[in-house]
C-alpha cells in the first residue's frame, strides 16, 4: 500500500504531505520524445508500461498562527488524464484533526483539474466553497490564462472556471504577480511552462528551506533532465528554463525538494555537478 500521509518539521512550520489518491501508472507521458530505455534506465524499470507509484498530492503546512493548504488535489472521486484519483484529501485532513474550516489560505501551483478540484463541492446543485475560510491564491497570469476566450470551450477550462470562478464570486480570490509573498515564511516562484502562470513556492522557516515544485517536475528525475518535456507542458522551452531555475535555486538555498505528483514521502537535495544536476534522496520523518 503507498503511504497516503506523512508529517515533517521544516524549522518551525509543520508540514503534512497529504494524498488525494495515490495510483501506480505508467510515467512515459512525462518523457516526451526521449527514448524509452534511457527513461526507464533513469527510473530502475524495464518496462515502459511497467506502472510506477504516482500520486495526486497536496501539503498543509501550519506554524501556529496560519494553516496554508498547497493545491487541493483531484477532489470528487474521478480521472484525469484516465487516471483515476480524488475524493481522499478531507478524508486525510481528518486523520490529523484538521477541519476544512480551518485552513486560511490555499495556494495553488497552477489550476489543471488535479491541483484545484477540492475548491469546490456541490450542494443542492450549487457550487459550495469547500475551504469557507480560506483566502485562495492563484498567479495573475495562470487565472487570466484559463478564463481567457483563447481557452474558451476547452475541458481544462472547464474545469480550471469551475473551482476559481465560485472562489472569486466569494471575494476569496487573491491574484498575485511574480515572486510574492504570499504569507510569512511562503514565496511564489514562477515556473511558467506546463501552464502559463504555473508557480512553485519557496518555504522558509529558521534558515531552512523547502521548494514545493508543483509539476515542473513529475518526478525527481526532470531535476537532472531538465529537457525531458512532460506531454502535458504548454510551452516545452519555458518549462525546460524553469527546471533550470528550479534546480539553481534548490542548490542555492541547499533546499529540501518535493513535488504533489511525487510518491509520498519523497523528499531529496538538488546539487550541482560538472555535468549538470543531480538529484539525491534525503530521509526524514
Ligand atoms: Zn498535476
Amino acid at each position: 500500500m503507498p503511504r497516503l500521509t506523512a508529517t515533517f518539521t521544516l524549522g518551525s512550520v509543520q508540514i503534512a504531505a497529504l494524498s488525494d489518491g495515490a495510483p501506480e501508472r505508467a510515467l512515459g507521458g512525462f518523457f516526451h520524445g526521449v527514448e524509452a530505455a534511457q527513461w526507464t534506465q533513469a527510473l530502475g524499470i524495464t518496462d515502459p508500461e511497467h506502472p510506477v507509484p504516482f500520486n495526486f498530492g497536496t501539503f498543509l503546512l501550519r506554524d501556529g498562527s496560519r494553516t496554508v493548504l498547497v493545491d487541493s488535489g483531484l477532489g470528487v472521486p474521478g480521472r484525469i488524464m484516465n487516471i483515476p484519483g480524488g475524493g481522499e484529501l478531507l478524508v486525510r485532513l481528518a486523520e490529523i484533526g484538521v477541519a476544512p474550516g480551518e485552513i486560511d489560505t490555499v495556494v495553488h501551483t497552477h489550476l489543471h483539474g488535479d491541483h484545484c478540484g477540492w475548491n469546490t463541492t456541490e450542494e443542492e446543485g450549487a457550487p459550495a466553497l469547500t475551504f469557507p475560510n480560506a483566502e485562495v491564491f492563484v498567479s495573475r497570469r495562470e487565472f487570466e490564462y484559463w478564463t481567457s476566450a483563447e481557452v474558451d470551450g476547452t475541458e481544462r477550462a472547464a474545469v480550471a472556471r469551475k473551482h476559481s470562478l465560485p472562489v472569486q464570486a466569494a471575494g476569496r480570490l487573491r491574484l498575485f504577480d511574480g515572486e510574492a509573498t504570499i504569507a510569512p515564511g511562503i514565496t511564489a516562484v514562477p515556473t511558467p511552462g506546463h501552464t502559463p502562470g504555473h508557480t512553485s513556492y519557496m518555504v522558509a522557516s529558521q534558515g531552512e528551506h523547502l521548494l514545493i515544485t508543483g509539476d515542473a517536475a513529475h518526478h525527481p528525475v526532470h531535476f537532472e533532465h531538465h529537457d525531458w518535456i512532460p506531454g502535458v507542458d504548454i510551452d516545452p522551452a519555458s518549462s525546460r528554463e524553469s527546471r533550470a531555475k528550479l534546480s539553481a535555486l534548490a542548490v542555492e538555498r541547499d533546499a529540501l525538494v518535493t513535488g504533489g505528483h511525487f510518491p509520498i514521502l519523497t523528499l531529496g537535495r538538488v546539487r550541482r555537478v560538472e555535468k549538470g544536476y543531480v538529484w539525491e534522496y534525503v530521509e526524514r520523518a
